[in-house]
């Protein structure tokens, strides 16, 4: 039997991440593929409620240790996912008190073995206003200088990501209004 397509995708806070999976759940169940997306930060939320946690903006918080925990967790449950296409929402790094702590540590990349990563950017100005619009999430400061900091600390953690699993890396530009174009772009080079 073919091995799953486990494809882990990347992107700062307010780049668009959910916006463009919710997209490509639409393509794909229009193919008749099994699929299933999942979010390491909710699965992460999840296991942290149990044990008391309220908010999903407090898990940065928690102390790195507690972190690595719930990473693990997280990916053991991921792992044991059999659907065709299995697509994981997170985050290249966390924004932690302690400095930027990563999302997809070694540890965590043997566990899920992704087969591919999709790293998502977006100009910063547009990221930044987004963040603006979007009250639903308790963020940390936007200002423009921290979102261009942040695509910097991106672009090297999704490599080292890369050169640790020996799996390719798709950047893809989520441009303002052209979440369709950014989509296609993903679908096309992932041959969904
Ligand atoms: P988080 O990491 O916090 O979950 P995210 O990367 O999943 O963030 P979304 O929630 O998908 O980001 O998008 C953030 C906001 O930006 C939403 O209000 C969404 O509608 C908007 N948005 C996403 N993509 C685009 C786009 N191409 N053009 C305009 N608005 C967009
Ligand atoms: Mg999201």
């Amino acid at each position: 039997m073919a091995e799953n397509k486990k494809i882990i995708m990347v992107g700062i806070p307010g780049v668009g991440k959910t916006t463009l999976l919710s997209k490509i759940v639409e393509h794909i169940k229009g193919h008749q593929k099994s699929i299933r997306v999942i979010s390491i930060g909710t699965l992460m939320f999840e296991v942290a409620k149990d044990n008391g946690l309220k908010d999903r903006d407090e898990l940065r918080k928690l102390s790195i240790s507690k972190q690595q925990e719930l990473q693990k967790i997280a990916a053991e449950k991921i792992a044991s996912h059999t659907e065709e296409i299995v697509i994981i929402d997170t985050h290249a790094f966390i924004n932690s008190p302690e400095g930027y702590y990563p999302g997809l540590p070694e540890h965590v990349l043997k566990i899920i073995k992704p087969s591919n990563f999709i790293s998502v950017s977006a100009k910063p100005e547009e990221i930044y206003s987004r963040r603006m619009t979007d009250e639903t999430r308790n963020r940390d400061k936007n200002t423009l200088a921290n979102v261009k900091k942040e695509l910097d600390i991106q672009s090297g953690m999704i490599s080292a990501c890369a050169v640790i699993t020996g799996s390719p890396v798709k950047h893809i530009l989520n441009r303002e209004g052209k979440v369709d174009e950014a989509a296609d772009k993903i679908i096309q080079s992932l041959g969904l």
